[in-house]
C-alpha cells in the first residue's frame, strides 16, 4: 500500500477570518488562538497582514515570537502557489479542471506546492478544496469554524475530518490532532462571541446530538 500523500493545513483564521465583520480580535486573543492552532498541529499560521497597520505588524511579530511549531507567516505564501476561488462561485468539476490545466501547462509547476483557497458562497468551499487536492493541490487554506468574509472560508474541521474519515478514497493525510478540533472551535467561539450554527458539520452543537456529544468525542479521535 502506497504511503498517503501529506497535505499541509494552512490556517488563516487570524487573517482572512479575523477580517470579517464581528470577528476582530485583540493581540492577546490572537495569541490564544495561535497557541490553540499550534496544539492542533496546523502546518502554517497566517497570523495577520503586517503591511495593513502597525498593530497588525505587532500582532504577527508577537505570534512569531511566542508560538512555536507551525510556520508563522503574514500573507506570505511559503514557496506555494495560491489558487483561490475568492468569490466562492466555482464548483468541484470546474475547479479540478483548472488544477489539471495548470499542472499540464505551467512549466516548473511541479516545483511549487499548490495551495487552495476557497470561499463558501455556494456552500462548496470544502468540496472544492477536496477536489483540488485530488487534482494536485497539497495545501489547503482554511479557518476554524469556517469564519471569513461573506459566507466564510473553507472550514478546517470539515475538510480535515473528510480526509480523515474517507481515507479509503482520499489517500491523503494531515498533521492535525483531531481531538483538538472541538476545543479549538470552542475557544474561537468564546473569543469572538460568534459560534457555528447548531447543525454545523463536525463542531455544531447538534452534529452528534443523538449521543449527547459522546459519539462526537469518539469520532474526533
Ligand atoms: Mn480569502
Amino acid at each position: 500500500v502506497a504511503q498517503p500523500d501529506r497535505v499541509m493545513i494552512f490556517d488563516t483564521t487570524l487573517r482572512d477570518g479575523e477580517q470579517s465583520p464581528g470577528c476582530s480580535m485583540t493581540r492577546p486573543e490572537k495569541l490564544r488562538v495561535a497557541r490553540a492552532l499550534a496544539d492542533l498541529g496546523v502546518d502554517v499560521i497566517e497570523a495577520g497582514f503586517p503591511a495593513a497597520s502597525k498593530d497588525d505588524f505587532d500582532s504577527v511579530s508577537a505570534v512569531a515570537r511566542e508560538v512555536h511549531g507551525p510556520i508563522i507567516c503574514g500573507l506570505a505564501r511559503c514557496n506555494a502557489a495560491n489558487i483561490p476561488d475568492t468569490v466562492g462561485y466555482t464548483v468541484p468539476d470546474e475547479f479540478a479542471e483548472l488544477f489539471r490545466y495548470l499542472r499540464k501547462n505551467v512549466r516548473g509547476i511541479e516545483q511549487v506546492r499548490l495551495s487552495v483557497h476557497c470561499h463558501d458562497d455556494l456552500g462548496m468551499a470544502v468540496a472544492n478544496s477536496l477536489t483540488a487536492v485530488v487534482a494536485g493541490a497539497r495545501q489547503i487554506e482554511c479557518t476554524i469554524n469556517g469564519i471569513g468574509e461573506r459566507a466564510g472560508n473553507c472550514s478546517l474541521e470539515e475538510v480535515v475530518m473528510a480526509l480523515r474519515v474517507r481515507r479509503d478514497i482520499l489517500p491523503f493525510e494531515t498533521g492535525i490532532e483531531t481531538p483538538q478540533l472541538y476545543p479549538a472551535s470552542q475557544l474561537l467561539t468564546e473569543i469572538i462571541g460568534i459560534g457555528p450554527q447548531p447543525n454545523k458539520a463536525i463542531v455544531g452543537q447538534n452534529a452528534f446530538a443523538h449521543e449527547a456529544g459522546i459519539h462526537q468525542d469518539g469520532f474526533l479521535k
